[in-house]
Parts: structure tokens; sequence; C-alpha cells
């Protein structure tokens, strides 16, 4: 399966190590979101908001869904997700609807949880096979340090949007923790995050940590052992969730590593001009940095504010 959706709202499937090979599904544009996390790998938010409409075509993406499950090799997952909050598409709810209508294939939903305390937000999400939401902080006053939500959002509302949905959802919940170096890192948080996630009942506790590049230079990623201490803290089945890393000889589906490789030869490239550059989604290209740079194929470095990738030596 190395082929491409390349279309406006598919697109990957990019390779994850929890859901294997997942078609992307893109519910709004670049970027809107009701966070604006400090770790956010897709950079600022431009249109912080609480506000539900439909920001992308609803029409147009199903119809994408189908004409890609036509004509490729079946994915692991689809993954309604994209280049911010994909509950902020008023309409995401007939998304998972007529996705679940045309194929087996079990359909996930990758949210910030910000707004599952709106029952229509709830329902819309109900009839997903999974859904991955996330918790970052035990306390409120973490909760606006890291996730950095719109106004209209507190943290209790959250965690109580959370616990409530549990209760509707039969579905699978994996409560994804990102935990923050410098913010996050403490047993205390672990301890008060402990009691939200009691509430939730998640089947799966993953935790991660930043990867860089962060939105901000001081988001800082945690080293393994301490992230391994603070999982182990936070929740008795907590997983630690590495970063994809591509086996020797793989290719990197949607393009090749030499693709990345031969453009980051010619000139360093931001996450955005490769994108460009290659017709490819950011959170596909996110994967391939990340995998390329654990293996010292490419380096990175800031310059002036922005972060620029080049080829390894
Ligand atoms: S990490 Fe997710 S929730 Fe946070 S700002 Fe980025 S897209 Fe939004």
């Amino acid at each position: 399966m190395n082929e491409s959706a390349k279309t406006g709202y598919v697109y990957g499937p990019v390779p994850s190590r929890r859901l294997g090979h997942s078609l992307g599904v893109d519910m709004v544009p670049f970027k809107v979101c009701s966070y604006d996390c400090i770790y956010c790998q897709l950079g600022r938010t431009t249109e912080k908001t609480i506000e539900r409409k439909e920001y992308v075509r609803v029409d147009a993406v199903i119809r994408e869904v189908r004409e890609y499950l036509d004509s490729h090799l079946r994915p692991d997952y689809i993954t309604l997700s994209g280049s911010g909050e994909p509950t902020l598409n008023s309409r995401i709810g007939e998304v998972v609807d007529a996705v679940k209508g045309m194929t087996e294939v079990p359909v996930a939903v990758l949210t910030s949880g910000a707004l599952l305390w709106m029952p229509e937000v709830r329902q819309a999400c109900l009839s997903a096979n999974l859904v991955i939401p996330s918790l970052d902080a035990g306390t409120e006053r973490n909760f606006y340090r890291v996730n950095r939500p719109a106004r209209g959002l507190t943290f209790a509302r959250m965690v109580e949007g959370l616990a409530e949905f549990r209760r509707q959802f039969s579905g699978e919940i994996w409560l994804e923790v990102m935990l923050v170096g410098g913010f996050t890192d403490t047993l205390d948080e672990m301890r008060a995050m402990r009691q939200h996630i009691e509430r939730i009942e998640p089947e799966r506790v993953q935790v991660n940590t930043v990867v860089r590049p962060p939105s901000e230079s001081f988001a800082e990623r945690i080293p393994d052992a301490k992230l391994a201490e603070l999982a182990e803290a936070l929740w008795d089945s907590a997983e630690v969730i590495a970063p994809y890393e591509a086996k020797e000889g793989e290719e990197l589906f949607a393009v090749t590593r030499e693709e990345i490789v031969a453009l980051l030869s010619r000139r360093p490239c931001t996450l955005d001009d490769i994108a460009e550059g290659l017709g490819v989604h950011r959170n596909e290209v996110i994967k391939y940095l990340q995998a390329l740079e654990s293996e010292g194929a490419i380096a990175s470095e800031d310059r002036e504010g922005k972060r620029y990738y080049f080829r390894g030596s």
C-alpha cells in the first residue's frame, strides 16, 4: 500500500504506530482549532474558536473517501482529524455515518476533546469505532498554560465532557496524554490527572512527549527515563508511545524517503515548503520527518523563528 490519495481532504495513508495504515480525513482547514497547544507540531493556531460550522464541504469529503476506497487497498483505519480540531466541523457526524455505511474499515476521531461537553458533539462521535481525545493537564492552571484554550472553554467543562462521553459511548476511548517538560512533568500533576482519568475510564492511556518541532521552542521534550516514570505514576497500564520509525528499506507511503532527502539536498525547507513541494499533507510530512530525523537521514535547526530541515551528514 504505497499510493497516496493526494486529493483535497483525504490524505495518506500515514504510517502510525497506534493505527497502522491510517487514512486521514481533513475536517477543518489549517489551522482552525479550539486550542493553541504549545507543543503543536502544526504551528500556532490561526483561528482559535469554539464556533462550529461546515468549515470544509462535507459532501466533497464523503465523495473523496468513497473514491479513495473504490480505487485503493483497504487502510487499517479511517481517521477524522486534519489541520486543527475536527469536531469544529458541524457536520462531522454525517461523515462518520457515511463512512461507516460504505466500508468495514473502522473509523477513528482524533480530537482534543475540548468540545465534548456539547451534546451535539458527543452525538456526532457516537457512531465512531474509536475516539482518541487528549488530556494534557491535571490542573486548570496547566490546562491554560499548555493548551491555551479558546475563550469559553474551562478545564472543568472539558473534563466533564470527556466523562459524560464515556457514559454514552460504547466504542473504545484511547486517551492521549502529551506531557511537556517544564510544565506537566511532575508527580503531583500525574496524581491530579489520574483522578480525572478515573472518571473518563478510557480503554487505553497513551503517554507521549514533545516531538520536534513544537509550536513554541520552550515546550521541552521529556527524556525517556523520566517519561516512563511519569507514565507509571499516571496510570497502571499507561503506554509510552514512541514516534514512528520506518523500518530498513520501508517505503514511506505517499512519497519515498529519496524524494524528501533529494528535496532537502537542494535546499533547506520548512514543513510547509516540503508539503507544498511534494504535494503531501502537512500531517503526513510530520510523520516522515520524525522517522528520517530519528535515523539521521535529515537534520533540522531553527532560523529566525522557523524550523528548517536539511539533509543529514
Ligand atoms: S495539538 Fe491538536 S488540539 Fe493542540 S493546537 Fe494542535 S491541532 Fe489543536
